[in-house]
């Protein structure tokens, strides 16, 4: 059955972008597009804070402190391998920048701003690290190539493979300069699959050459949400379709087949976060149900100045559905793999807003290069790891000023994280994923002194 009318379970930017070519290349009209969502950013957030503590996880968390912004990302774009996304943002006008598409607004933006980072490793009492120097030996080298010109039909093979195993007999590679990079730009940790690290080298190598500086990255004028979601937003709503947000999708009913081998949706459930009321849909034969069905961020819970994020171990919403799902079917994936072993994938973020320019002109100072250049690493000067290594304690991004288009001319936006949240602090004596904004800002001090 040809289908005519589409169901979007989220509002991210991948169901965004759907409906941008089921309108332009299939030649539907945006009436017949419907989005069910619990919010309409996803991961590529950016809104003042009040504004995200209304979102469904922070509801269950208020927080006492809702001014300044939140940032929950540095995004990094990169021209050549970002061929669709910068096709998508062709399609569609700016949302800030008139006359221009979403598209052109970046291009002009990133071309007046090339990214060329010139701190991109600091260590406490050494200050800026050569980085260029990357410190592989013949063993690295050799295990890295191996994963790069592995073929595609013996991937299978990494199956189950964390990066430490892959590496077992070289952990050298993890105390090297281009590991302390690689991690902290694609914010892998020795947890994460080796298959996914095969799958972007091949992606990024690109990078290989210049990851010290950063150059291949480009970047939006200001936050993805302005900058890459509200375009699209923008442009669906004009084009008629529909938003329904506070809404979390919570099951699907499917048609019975004996064979499971035909997945078709018949209803889906979903609970008003608003109201708390459940509410039943039924899906004709001429609709699809397009979902996306992981995402990192959408349990994602928020702290602030002096109250530690509080931690949800709940399944997300969207890890949940594909739960529900896949139970029922045998060839949808194993969510558990992504979602059951949250030591594997946790991780924490930080936004800071500042009042005045005092900070973000000590770490221009610092770094020696103007905001918006940069993603600055904190290498530890102990050992860190369970294999008696270093490795970097935090990150951060200092975004080209102003980040938001309503930040006022005296506030700095600064975004940061830490790739392992049960470390603890170097400064600051707990780990990082229990501590206040306040205590942050503090580690943050401390690595920049
Ligand atoms: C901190 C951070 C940094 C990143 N940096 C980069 C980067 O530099 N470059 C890059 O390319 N990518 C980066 N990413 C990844 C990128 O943001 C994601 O790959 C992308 O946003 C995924 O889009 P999506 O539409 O698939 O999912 P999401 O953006 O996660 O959107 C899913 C949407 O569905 C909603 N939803 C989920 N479940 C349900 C449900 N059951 N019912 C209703 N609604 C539901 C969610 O609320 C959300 O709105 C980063 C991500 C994070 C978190």
């Amino acid at each position: 059955m040809v289908k005519k009318k589409a169901v979007m379970i989220g509002a991210g930017l991948a169901n965004l972008a759907a409906a941008v070519y089921l309108i332009q290349e299939g030649h539907w009209n945006g009436d017949a597009i419907t989005f069910y969502s619990l919010d309409d950013h996803g991961s590529n957030d950016g809104s003042t804070t009040s504004e995200a503590a209304d979102d469904y996880w922070s509801q269950q968390h208020p927080l006492e402190n809702t001014r300044g912004y939140l940032a929950r990302g540095g995004r990094m774009l990169n021209y050549r391998t970002y061929v669709d996304l910068m096709d998508l943002l062709e399609r569609i006008p700016s949302a800030t920048e008139s006359g221009l598409t979403a598209a052109q607004d970046t291009y002009e933006f990133d071309a007046a701003h090339p990214t060329f980072d010139k701190a991109r490793l600091m260590e406490g009492g050494k200050g800026i690290i050569a980085a260029g120097h990357l410190g592989l030996n013949n063993t690295d080298r050799l295990l890295l190539t191996k994963l790069i010109m592995m073929p595609d039909e013996d991937e299978e093979k990494l199956d189950n493979i964390s990066i430490a195993e892959y590496f077992k007999h070289s952990p050298h590679i993890f105390q090297t300069n281009f590991w302390y990079m690689w991690e902290t730009t694609f914010a892998f940790r020795l947890q994460s699959s080796a298959q996914e690290l095969r799958r972007y080298m091949h992606q990024m190598i690109y990078e290989f050459t210049q990851i010290e500086h950063l150059v291949g990255v480009n970047r939006t004028r200001y936050n993805q949400f302005e900058s890459i979601m509200l375009p699209l937003i923008n442009y669906l709503k004009e084009q008629g379709c529909h938003f329904v947000l506070n809404r979390r999708v919570t099951e699907f009913k499917f048609k019975p087949t004996t064979m499971q081998d035909e997945i078709t949706v018949t209803k889906i459930s979903m609970t008003n976060t608003e109201t708390n009321e459940t509410e039943e849909i039924e899906i004709d034969d001429q609709t699809a149900v397009i979902f996306t069905n992981g995402s990192i961020t959408d349990s994602a819970t928020l702290g602030d100045y002096d109250t530690p994020a509080t931690e949800n171990p709940d399944y997300g919403a969207a890890a949940s559905l594909w739960k529900q799902i896949s139970e029922q079917f045998y060839n949808l994936g194993k969510p558990d793999k992504f979602f059951a072993d949250r030591s594997a994938s946790e991780w924490v973020s930080f936004t800071l807003t500042t009042k005045n320019h005092l900070l973000l002109d000590e770490i221009t100072r610092i770094t020696t290069q103007v905001p918006g250049n940069a993603l600055n690493s904190f290498l530890s000067t102990e050992p860190i790891t369970p294999l008696g290594q270093k490795d970097v304690n935090m990150s951060i991004v200092v975004h080209h000023q102003p980040h938001f288009t309503t930040q006022k001319p005296n506030e700095t936006v600064i975004w940061g994280y830490f790739l392992y949240p049960r470390r603890r602090g170097e400064f600051v004596q707990k780990p990082y994923i229990e501590m206040t904004g306040k205590e942050m800002a503090q580690e943050l001090i401390g690595q920049l002194a």
